[in-house]
Parts: C-alpha cells; sequence; structure tokens
C-alpha cells in the first residue's frame, strides 16, 4: 500500500450530487451509476457503498473484474451491468450471477444462448445498436438476424435493454450528429415493437446527454462523471445554469487528493531544477519536494504548470514531474516545512485545485485525470 498520498472522499457531496441527479431525473427514470475505471478513479468500492446508502441500486461498468469488485461489495443488493468486455470465459459467471451485459455481436449473442441453456438459466442482455458512433453497436441491416435469434431463443435470452452511446454530447459542435443519433436510436426501437419485440427499458445517456437533451434519459440513464461532482465539460455547465434562475453550481466535488512535503530546499539564482533545462531559478527560490510523481497518476504534462496547496497558498509546480516526486515553488511562504499538508486536488482553507482548472493546463480531460490516479492509492472517506 502506497502512504505517500491519501484520496478523502465527501460523503456530503456525494450525497448532495446524487440528490440533485434525482432531482434533476425525476422518479421515472432509474439512475444507472457508472463506476468503471475504478470509479473514475475514486475507488469502487467506497463509491458503490455510498452510491448504495443514496438509494442507487444500478451500476455500470466495463467489464467483469469490475462487476466482480461490485459484487463483492453489494452482493445481491444491486443490478450490475457490464457495458464493454465479455470474456467468452466470464459468461458463465456474469450468468450466473444475474450480471447484465451489452451485447453488440450475434457471435456473443450466439455463445450467451449456449452458456444459458448449459446452465439452465437465461442470460440478461442490453442490446447495443450503432446509432452514428461508429465503436460497438449492432448495424440497422443487421436487425433482423438479432430480432429472429431473440425469439427463437426466449427461454434463454431475456431481453431487458435496448442502448446506445451517443458521440461527444458534451460539445454543442456535435449537436446534429447526436440529435441524427437520437432519431436513429428511437427509429430501430420502432422497428423491433413492428417486429413485435420490445425491451424491458431503453436508455442512452451518459451525463452530458441528460443535460444537453433531456429526450435522451428515457427509462435509465447512465451517470458517471455527475456523481463525482464534475460537469463532463463546461458547455453542460453552461448549458444546465442557462435553463435556471440560480447561478450555483449544485454539484460537489467528492475527491481530495493531499500528500505531505518531504523536503524542502534552497535553490540559487542561476541554477535548474530537476531534470534538464526545462525551469531556471531566476530568483534564489525555495523548493518543496513532493513524494508524488507521473507513477501515481500525476500527469507529466502538469511539469512546469499544476497547481497545489500548501499552508493556504497556490503554488506552482517548476521543472518536470518525476516518476515519483515533484517540485513546487514556496519561495513566498514563510513558514514552510518537512510534512506540511499538500493539497493536489480538493481544497485547504478558502483556495481549491479544481480537476478541472488541472484539466485546462494539461489539456486533458477531467476523465483521464481523474482514472490515471494509481489505484494503490489508500481511500478514506470523510463525513
Ligand atoms: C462511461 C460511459 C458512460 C458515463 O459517461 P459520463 O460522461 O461519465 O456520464 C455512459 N455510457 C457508456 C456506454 C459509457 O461508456
Amino acid at each position: 500500500m502506497h502512504t505517500n498520498s491519501i484520496i478523502e472522499l465527501n460523503r456530503t457531496a456525494y450525497q448532495k450530487n446524487i440528490a440533485f441527479l434525482k432531482t434533476t431525473f425525476g422518479k421515472k427514470v432509474r439512475i444507472s451509476s457508472v463506476v468503471k475505471g475504478n470509479a473514475y478513479g475514486h475507488g469502487i468500492k467506497e463509491i458503490v457503498s455510498m452510491a448504495y446508502e443514496n438509494g442507487i441500486t444500478h451500476f455500470s461498468v466495463f467489464d467483469m473484474e469490475e462487476a466482480k469488485a461490485v459484487k463483492a461489495e453489494l452482493l445481491d443488493k444491486v443490478t450490475i451491468m457490464v457495458m464493454g468486455l465479455v470474456q467468452d470465459e466470464d459468461l458463465e459467471w456474469a450468468i450466473t450471477n444475474d450480471v447484465e451485459f451489452f451485447v453488440f455481436e450475434t457471435a456473443r449473442l450466439t455463445k450467451a444462448v449456449k452458456t444459458a441453456k448449459k446452465l439452465n438459466k437465461k442470460a440478461i442482455v442490453h442490446i447495443e445498436v450503432e446509432t452514428g458512433m461508429n465503436r460497438t453497436g449492432f448495424e440497422k441491416n443487421e436487425m433482423n438476424k438479432v430480432i429472429a435469434l431473440l425469439k427463437k431463443e426466449k427461454e434463454y435470452i431475456f431481453f431487458k435493454g435496448l442502448c446506445t452511446h451517443y458521440a461527444g454530447a458534451e460539445s454543442i459542435a456535435n449537436y446534429y450528429r447526436v440529435d441524427k443519433q437520437i432519431k436513429r436510436f428511437d427509429d430501430i426501437y420502432q422497428y423491433l415493437c413492428k417486429n413485435d419485440l420490445k425491451p424491458e427499458i431503453k436508455h442512452s445517456a451518459c451525463s452530458a446527454a441528460s443535460i444537453m437533451f433531456p429526450e435522451t434519459r428515457m427509462d435509465m440513464v447512465r451517470i458517471g462523471i455527475m456523481q463525482y461532482g464534475l460537469w463532463p465539460s463546461p458547455e453542460v455547465f453552461v448549458n444546465y445554469l442557462n435553463t435556471k434562475k440560480s447561478k450555483i453550481d449544485p454539484l460537489h466535488r467528492v475527491i481530495t487528493w493531499k500528500s505531505k512535503i518531504m523536503s524542502v530546499k534552497k535553490v540559487a539564482i542561476g541554477d535548474f531544477i530537476g531534470y534538464g533545462t526545462s525551469f531556471l531559478a531566476e530568483r534564489k527560490m525555495k523548493i518543496a519536494v513532493i513524494p508524488i510523481g507521473y507513477s501515481h497518476g500525476y500527469s507529466r504534462s502538469l511539469s512546469n504548470q499544476g497547481r497545489v496547496l500548501i499552508n493556504g497558498h497556490r503554488c506552482i509546480v517548476v521543472g518536470s514531474v518525476n516518476m515519483n516526486m515533484m517540485t513546487v515553488d514556496v519561495t513566498d511562504i514563510e513558514i514552510v516545512k518537512k510534512d506540511d499538508e499538500v493539497v493536489l486536488i480538493g481544497s485547504q482553507n478558502e483556495l481549491s485545485v479544481s480537476v478541472a482548472s488541472f484539466s485546462d493546463f494539461s489539456n486533458q480531460l477531467n476523465y483521464e485525470l481523474l482514472t490515471r490516479i494509481s489505484k494503490t492509492i489508500p481511500h478514506k472517506i470523510i463525513d
């Protein structure tokens, strides 16, 4: 276990986010909490237990390993849906445990049928259709085959959901593309209905779509980033605010990532700091060394750019972020010493370093930064 830093999760912030999402979507829309990528770096175990406390009983993951992590925490109390990869050898476990999964290829459908027959238990599937993202999903011209299979094997396949995913709903620039996808999805749904085949539910929205295109909410929304208190993009936030009288951000960042200073040193004018020549001390400087580097998920692209909080001051990263360490400028902080707290993401006194401001610097999305945070960092829920 790594002890150079700690991740704190704010229970109250999480509660507020879920409350906001519930009010926004209303009682008829189920919320599926998306916890892929180690719950966007927050820790799958902690997030699913907090989600469950807040009445969330549906979880979306990428693969079976994540499904098993949710299952280990919440047992049979919740529904788990795998949106991505199901290896052939995982099918048996999934079907036995009522773990639902996306199907986007006939080969997977026939394998699911075969396994279901062997187990004499229904596989619960969500048929993913291609509407314009061009990633995974059945093409419209494959639907007849799918329809025939689902009808023929209805003893072994439960057609739980029809679903799709939008290509970039977080940006207005993709408006026409997403709009077309919404229409295609409905078109395919109508086609199924005409063929006397109806899924129990329809779902398509991620965080961005749920706000930008409310008609995509349907029976269930798959919410990742917003439950963690972050907007998918500034555009989505602005779009949300435009529909509201009060201009207050309803989302609250759940994560705080903290470390401690491991050493403080003086640097003479004209010296370079760290590897190479990327930072030249143009005055006498005081530098704090932090035991966090890119191996812990603090991106190297934050070299000479990232900001951290120390003793209530905002400090800039100087030189390049190394594998296990980085250096920050503390010249203007009078009292600063070994073991003082360093906030990498989160608040200290009145200041805060948000994930979003980070991402602007490094041109990464919130998503990427969060999911890079090393899994080995200890997590703690704070009330
Ligand atoms: C990741 C993902 C989501 C959630 O996306 P957010 O933008 O974090 O809300 C929803 N659906 C699918 C298929 C996904 O892969």
